[in-house]
């Protein structure tokens, strides 16, 4: 693995790319009511990326970033029994719903990446404590996120918080280290495993991580639809996504997509 640590002054330029994210997101969540369609949240994203010169979005034709190849939308936006991957379209969001959105920017040649589960109206109470959860299992990472540290002693207190409370906890998909691309080394996973284990990373200075959380009411088991893209669970049960991009400070932690 090739883990490359970022200077102060590639974090400041993540940052900058952090911050359209939040903003992004910040916009999308105002609009997420009963009635709107998935592509109206995906196209107010769309306004960050029109709002500032040369920033580009992350999702739109990726892999290739070939136009009409690949992802075609902004954001990735989940909803309810999707865990990740959805893409934007015509459904409209109904009171209730659990609407994951995921977006990501490149601005200057750094990257930003960061996701939220908005909770649309009147939500069912253990849909609240799922959304609530995972959230806390992405505070559990940035509280605990210090030079001198492994990630597998953060991600032990993430999965046990999350199976304490009987959560599934998503293992096909993962964190990532983030920088100039969206996705580098390492691999940074929301649980242990025997492969971490023996591949540990070492938390220091400059390391730079998207690190998401992906919780479920059920079975951590996942299938990807005839779309090629959208993830739902197994059992059909809601999920939820919270994802951060994060620095290792000399002190603990900075969160490049956060307020
Ligand atoms: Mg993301
Ligand atoms: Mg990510």
């Amino acid at each position: 693995m090739a883990i490359s640590l970022k200077s102060p002054e590639q974090i400041k330029q993540m940052r900058h790319a952090g911050q359209l994210v939040r903003q992004a997101l910040e916009r999308c969540r105002a609009i997420c009511q009963p009635g709107v369609t998935t592509a109206e949240i995906d196209a107010e994203a769309g306004k960050i990326i029109a709002e500032n010169p040369g920033s580009v979005g992350l999702f739109k034709w990726y892999p290739t970033y070939h136009e009409g190849e690949g992802f075609p939308a902004f954001t990735c936006i989940s909803v309810n029994d999707e865990v990740v991957h959805g893409i934007p379209g015509p459904r409209v969001i109904q009171d209730g719903d659990l609407v994951s959105v995921d977006f990501g920017v490149r601005i200057n040649g750094w990257c930003g990446d960061s996701a939220t589960t908005i909770m649309v109206g009147s939500v069912k109470p253990e849909h609240k404590k799922l959304c609530a959860a995972t959230e806390y299992v992405l505070q559990l990472a940035i509280d605990n996120i210090r030079p001198g540290r492994k990630w597998s002693q953060v991600a032990r207190l993430m999965q046990r918080h999350a199976e304490d409370l009987g959560l599934g906890v998503i293992r096909d998909f993962v964190g990532h280290g983030i920088g100039e691309t969206m996705h580098q080394d390492p691999k940074v996973p929301n649980f242990v495993s025997r492969e971490l284990l023996r591949n540990d990373i070492d938390l220091e200075p400059g390391l730079v991580l998207a690190v998401e959380p992906m919780c479920t009411l059920g079975t951590d088991q996942v299938r990807t639809l005839d779309d090629g893209w959208t993830v739902v669970t197994m059992d059909g049960k809601p999920a939820a996504h919270y994802e951060h991009t994060i620095a290792v400070t000399e002190t603990g932690c900075e969160v490049l997509t956060g307020p």
